[in-house]
C-alpha cells in the first residue's frame, strides 16, 4: 500500500483541478511542483496591491457554462472585457479588426464598404492558393491590415519573416463588420477577483503541496510514493530527450513600476511595427480595475528558447510533430503515468481547454 493514490507533478491548472477532483474522490494526492510557487503560468505575483500576471497575461473565456460554473465556484470573476490595441508606429487601433479599426484605417464608416475594401485588397493579390503565412494572412484580411496590424507582430512572435513562416500558424483570423472590440466571442469572460492565485488556493484547499521540488531531481524514490503518476511537466524531458528535444517559443519579461494612476489606460496594448523591439505591453492594474496612484506594466520580448529556459509556445512545425508522435508512442504503453496539460502534451492549451481536459480525465477515473 502506497502512502499516496496520485502523486501529481505540477501544480498548474491541469495539476490543480486533477487534484481537487480526485481528493473530492476519496484520494490521497500529493501535489509538487518545481517553482517556488502554485498556479503554473497563471500565477500572480501580488506587487502593492496590484495582481502581476507573472508569465503574460491571462484572460479567462470560454463557451461552457460548465468550465464558468465550476471556476466561479472557487472564486468569483469580474466582468473584464478583453479589448486590446495596436500600436503601429505610434498610431493606435482597435482589435480584433473591425469597423473601429477600418474608420481608423481607411476612414470607413460602413460594413459593406469596409468588407469590400478587403474583398478587393485580396483579389489584387492574385494570391490562389497561400504557401506561407504571409500569404495566408493577405488571402484573409487584405494588405492593408496584414502591414500594419501583423507583418511585424507575427514575425517578432517567432524571429523568422512571414514568408519563412509556415501558413497553418494563422488558421483563422477574427474580422468583425461591427463596431465591437470585445477581443473573444465567448459568452463567459473575466478575471478571477483578487487574481488567479485565488482560484488555484481554492482548488488546492485541503490537498498536499510541495512546491520547490523538481520530479526529476528524486525521481525514483517520489515514483515510490503513490500508485499512479500525473505529469504535467515535459514530455521529452520525462524520456530523458532520448528523441531530441521538442521545440518552443520563449519570453522575457520586463517590468517596471511607475508613479502615474495610469500609463496606457488599457490592459493590453500590441506593438506592431518590427522596430520596437517588444510585442505587448501589459498594464496589470486594469484586470482588476485597480485604483491605485501608481502601476505596474511589463514589456514582452519574444525570445529564442533553449534547454534551461521557460517553454512558452510549442513550435508545431514537421520536425517536432515527429518527435512528438515517438514520444507519445512511449507515453501510450505507460501504465501507471497519466500525462496532462500543455508541456506533457506539447500543445498550446486555453486555460478553458486544459481545466475541460482534466475534468474528463477525472470524470473517466471515476467512474472506472
Ligand atoms: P502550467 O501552468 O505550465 O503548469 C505546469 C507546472 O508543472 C508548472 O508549474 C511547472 O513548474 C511544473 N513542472 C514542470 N516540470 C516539473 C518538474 N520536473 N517537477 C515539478 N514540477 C514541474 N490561456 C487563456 O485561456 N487565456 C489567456 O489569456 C492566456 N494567455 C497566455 C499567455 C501566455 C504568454 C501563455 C504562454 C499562455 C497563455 N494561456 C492563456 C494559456 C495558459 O497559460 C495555459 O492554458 C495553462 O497555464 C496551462 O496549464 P498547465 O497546468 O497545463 O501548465
Amino acid at each position: 500500500m502506497k502512502e499516496y493514490d496520485f502523486l501529481i507533478v505540477g501544480s498548474g491548472l491541469y495539476g490543480a483541478v486533477f487534484a481537487r477532483e480526485m481528493t473530492n474522490a476519496g484520494k490521497k494526492c500529493l501535489v509538487i511542483d518545481k517553482r517556488a510557487h502554485t498556479g503554473g503560468n497563471v500565477y500572480c505575483e501580488n506587487i502593492d496591491g496590484i495582481n502581476v500576471h507573472k508569465y503574460g497575461p491571462h484572460i479567462f473565456h470560454t463557451n461552457s457554462k460548465e468550465i464558468w460554473d465550476y471556476v466561479n465556484s472557487f472564486v468569483e470573476f469580474n466582468n473584464f472585457v478583453y479589448s486590446p490595441l495596436a500600436n503601429y508606429q505610434g498610431r493606435l487601433y482597435n482589435l480584433p479588426f473591425n469597423m473601429n479599426t477600418f474608420y481608423k484605417l481607411w476612414n470607413i464608416e460602413n460594413p459593406g464598404e469596409a468588407e469590400k475594401k478587403i474583398q478587393d485588397q485580396i483579389s489584387a493579390s492574385g494570391i490562389v492558393n497561400p504557401v506561407n503565412l504571409e500569404q495566408q494572412a493577405i488571402t484573409m484580411v487584405g494588405k492593408d491590415v496584414y502591414e500594419l496590424l501583423i507583418k511585424g507582430y507575427t514575425e517578432k512572435q517567432w524571429g523568422r519573416k512571414a514568408v519563412d513562416l509556415p501558413k497553418g500558424i494563422i488558421k483563422r483570423l477574427p474580422v468583425r463588420f461591427t463596431f465591437d472590440n470585445n477581443y473573444f466571442n465567448d459568452r463567459y469572460q473575466g478575471i478571477p477577483i483578487g487574481g488567479y492565485n485565488r482560484l488555484i488556493n481554492g482548488l488546492l484547499s485541503g490537498v498536499e503541496v510541495r512546491t520547490s521540488v523538481d520530479f526529476f531531481k528524486d525521481r525514483d524514490n517520489l515514483s515510490k510514493m503513490a500508485d499512479v503518476l500525473v505529469y504535467t511537466g515535459k514530455l521529452d524531458e520525462f524520456y530523458n530527450y532520448k528523441f531530441g528535444c521538442l521545440e518552443y517559443r520563449s519570453l522575457r519579461f520586463e517590468q517596471e513600476k511607475l508613479n502615474v494612476p495610469s500609463y496606457q489606460g488599457v490592459a493590453v496594448i500590441n506593438f506592431t511595427d518590427g522596430i520596437i523591439p517588444y510585442t505587448r505591453v501589459v498594464e496589470h492594474k486594469h484586470f482588476e480595475f485597480g485604483r491605485q496612484e501608481y502601476t505596474i506594466i511589463t514589456k514582452e520580448y519574444p525570445q529564442e528558447w533553449s534547454l534551461g529556459m521557460e517553454a512558452y509556445y510549442p513550435i508545431n512545425d514537421v520536425e517536432n510533430e515527429k518527435k512528438l508522435n515517438l514520444y507519445n508512442t512511449l507515453a501510450k504503453n505507460e501504465r501507471k503515468t497519466i500525462f496532462g496539460g500543455r508541456l506533457a502534451e506539447y500543445k498550446y492549451y486555453d486555460m478553458h481547454q486544459v481545466i475541460a481536459a482534466a475534468l474528463m480525465k477525472t470524470k473517466k477515473m471515476k467512474r472506472s
